[in-house]
C-alpha cells in the first residue's frame, strides 16, 4: 500500500479524484492522508466522496473511512469491470469532475460502460459540461478513446439535480506529441441560461464574441434558454471552443450571482484569444486533466501558456503510480509538458 500525502502542492480535490483513479487502473491500494489540506474547509466533500465511491464501484474496491470530511481513507482496488452505473451526487458538486475520476477506470475495464451522473453540471471551479463534452472529449477521441456523453438536464448550485449520461467502450489510448495547434478551423461555442430571460445568454456571447477580437470572424456562438425539465432551477454557463487543425482549445465560466453576463462573455472570449495568439497546442485547464491520459499511453507531449499548480500536482502523483516521468521545458513564450516513459533515453 502506498501512501498519498493529500496536502501536497495544490492539495485540493483534483488529487484526491486523481489518486484514486490511478490506483483502480493500476491495481494499486493507497492511503490518502491530509486529505485537501491546502484547503478553507479539509476533508472530503460531496462531490470528492461521490467522485471515489464512483471509482470503488467500477473497480470493487474495499475503502476504509471514505466518509464525508474525512481526513484519511483507504482505498484498496479490484479489477476494473464494465456495466451500468448510477450515481446521485446528491448536492450540485460537479457532475463532471465524478466523471473526469470515472474515465480512466472505464477505459481500462474489459467492457462497456453506462455511467450516469447527478449532480450540478456547470458549477464553478469545474469543467461546465459544454467544455468537458467539447473540449475534453474532443482530446480522447483524438486518443482513440471511444467516449459520448449526454447532457440529460442541467443542474447548478446550490440544487444540483442536473445529469450526464456517459457511455465509454474501453481500449488501448495513443499518446500525442501536440507541438502547436495548427490551422485555426472554427471558433464555436454555447452560452445558455436556464429559467432565465433570453437576454442574459445574448449578452454573454456578444461579450465573448467582442473579447475574441478577430478570432470571433469564425465564430459561431449559439445563445439559448433551457426551459421546463431541462434544467433544475436556475443558472447558466458560457463556453468557447477553438477547433484547430490538430487541436481544441475551450475557455468557459459558470454564471454566478453578482457577475454580470458581459463579465462572463468577456473572460471566455479573452482567455480564447490569448491562447490562440499565443499557439499553445492546449489550454491550461486540459493541460491538467490530459496528463493522466498521457501517462497512461506511455507517453507524449503538448505545449501550454500555463502550467498550472492543478498539472503540477497531477504529474508529481501520477509519478507515483506509473513508470513515467514529466518534465517542463520552456518553448518561446509557452512551456512544453512531456511525458516519457522512466527509463526510455532524453529526447
Ligand atoms: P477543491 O474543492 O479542493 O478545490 P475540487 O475537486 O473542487 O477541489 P480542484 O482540485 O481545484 O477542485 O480541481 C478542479 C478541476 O476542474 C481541475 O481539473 C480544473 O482544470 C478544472 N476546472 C476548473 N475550472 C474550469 C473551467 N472553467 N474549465 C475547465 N476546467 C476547469
Amino acid at each position: 500500500m502506498i501512501e498519498i500525502d493529500g496536502a501536497y502542492g495544490e492539495g485540493g480535490g483534483q488529487l484526491v479524484r486523481t489518486a484514486a483513479a490511478l490506483a483502480a487502473v493500476t491495481g494499486t491500494a493507497i492511503r490518502i492522508v491530509n486529505v485537501r489540506a491546502g484547503r478553507a474547509r479539509p476533508g472530503l466533500a460531496p462531490q470528492h466522496l461521490a467522485a471515489v465511491r464512483v471509482v470503488a464501484e467500477l473497480c470493487g474496491a474495499r475503502t476504509e473511512g471514505l466518509e464525508p470530511r474525512a481526513a484519511s481513507f483507504t482505498f484498496s482496488p479490484g479489477a476494473p469491470r464494465g456495466g451500468t452505473f448510477r450515481y446521485d451526487v446528491r448536492t450540485a458538486g460537479s457532475v463532471t469532475l465524478v466523471l473526469q475520476a470515472a474515465l480512466p477506470v472505464l477505459l481500462a475495464a474489459p467492457a462497456a460502460s453506462r455511467v450516469t451522473v447527478v449532480g450540478g453540471t456547470d458549477v464553478p471551479q469545474a469543467p461546465p459540461a459544454d467544455y468537458f463534452t467539447q473540449v475534453l472529449l474532443r482530446h480522447l477521441a483524438r486518443m482513440g478513446a471511444r467516449v459520448a456523453a449526454r447532457v440529460v438536464r442541467r443542474g447548478y448550485f446550490p440544487r444540483g439535480g442536473g445529469e450526464i449520461v456517459l457511455d465509454t467502450v474501453p481500449g488501448p489510448l495513443r499518446a500525442f506529441e501536440l507541438d502547436a495547434p495548427g490551422r485555426l478551423v472554427a471558433v464555436e461555442g454555447a452560452a445558455h441560461v436556464a429559467h432565465l430571460p433570453h437576454h442574459i445568454a445574448e449578452r454573454m456571447r456578444a461579450a465573448a464574441l467582442h473579447a475574441l477580437g478577430s478570432a470571433a470572424a469564425s465564430a459561431w456562438i449559439d445563445a439559448s434558454v433551457v426551459e421546463g425539465e431541462g434544467a433544475i432551477g436556475q443558472g447558466g454557463a458560457i463556453v468557447a471552443w477553438a477547433r484547430t487543425e490538430a487541436s481544441v482549445l475551450g475557455a468557459g465560466r459558470v454564471a454566478e450571482r453578482g457577475v454580470r453576463a458581459e463579465a462572463l462573455g468577456e473572460a471566455v472570449g479573452q482567455a480564447l484569444a490569448a491562447d490562440l495568439a499565443s499557439g499553445a497546442a492546449l489550454d491550461a485547464h486540459a493541460a491538467d486533466q490530459m496528463l493522466v491520459y498521457l501517462a497512461l499511453a506511455g507517453g507524449g507531449s503538448f505545449t501550454t501558456r500555463e502550467v498550472s499548480a492543478h498539472a503540477l500536482t497531477a504529474m508529481w502523483l501520477i509519478e507515483q503510480f506509473r513508470p513515467v516521468r514529466f518534465a517542463c521545458e520552456p518553448a518561446g513564450a509557452l512551456t512544453r509538458v512531456r511525458v516519457r516513459s522512466a527509463g526510455a533515453g532524453t529526447p
